[in-house]
């Protein structure tokens, strides 16, 4: 049973159950971008995400990574695990695009020599900054053991979602993860959806997420439903 909402994010509201143990994930249509200076909505984002994310969450879990994901319960709501988030957002990158291209002034579509993997400290008011392992260990964000898990599961989990995706025509540019603590185990949480990857079409290069509403670029519903219906197959 539904109860009081203990979170809303600028996507996403969490609420508590009558078991503990569980949480309600409830997804929302609004978008914000450039630290919520860019403000709208994307009509259905919330089911489409929601719908996109399960997908996403049972194919990790067949590949053996424990997620936080228990069932869909409704068109835009997701029974999850109760975890505590980890403040760090893992960002995955196999081509450069984004603030990597504007930092190390690579031209964007560049494809990585090896994959990439940053760490940004959650914090809204200070803009998620850039962090590394030291600041990580030394604000007792996560152990060194927690560390260790997460980036081996997020290099994994990029090549279960790379090949899955390769199959259905989709190139995954990069992506960020967030991981939850339950009791001593780490598991992926969040969501994994075009609000939070960056999608490419294999053979025209087209946007399909929400680079579409960041830039202005049009059909950003349409882009969303294109990788739901490619992710559904
Ligand atoms: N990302 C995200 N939430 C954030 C920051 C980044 O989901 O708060 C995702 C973003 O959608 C992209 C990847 O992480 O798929 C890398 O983003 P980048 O650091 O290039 O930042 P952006 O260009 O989105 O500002």
């Amino acid at each position: 049973m539904k109860k009081e909402m203990i979170y809303e994010g600028k996507a996403k509201r969490v609420y508590r159950t009558d078991d503990s143990d569980l949480f309600i994930i409830e997804y929302k249509d609004d978008a914000t971008a450039f630290d919520g200076k860019k403000r709208g909505t994307i009509t259905n984002k919330g089911i489409l995400n929601n719908k996109i994310s399960a997908i996403f969450f049972q194919l990790i879990e067949k590949h053996g990574v424990q997620t936080h994901f228990v069932k869909t319960l409704s068109d835009r709501e997701m029974l999850v695990r109760a975890v505590k988030i980890v403040p760090i957002e893992v960002i995955v990158r196999n081509i450069v695009a984004g603030s990597l291209s504007k930092r190390l002034g690579l031209p964007e579509g560049t494809t990585l020599k090896r994959t990439v993997l940053e760490f940004c400290y959650k914090s809204d008011e200070l803009g998620d900054p850039m962090i590394n392992h030291y600041h990580t260990l030394a604000m007792e964000l996560a152990t060194e053991e927690e560390l260790k898990q997460i980036e081996q599961t997020a290099l994994k989990v990029n090549e279960i979602l790379k090949s899955f995706l390769a199959q259905r025509g989709i190139v995954l540019v990069d992506f960020k993860l967030e991981f939850g603590r339950k009791d001593t185990q780490i598991l992926l949480a969040d969501e994994i959806s075009p609000d939070t990857c960056r999608f490419w079409d294999s053979s025209t290069n087209e946007k399909l997420d929400k680079d579409r509403f960041r830039r202005d670029l049009g059909n950003v519903e349409e882009a969303y439903w294109e990788i739901y219906k490619r992710v559904s197959i």
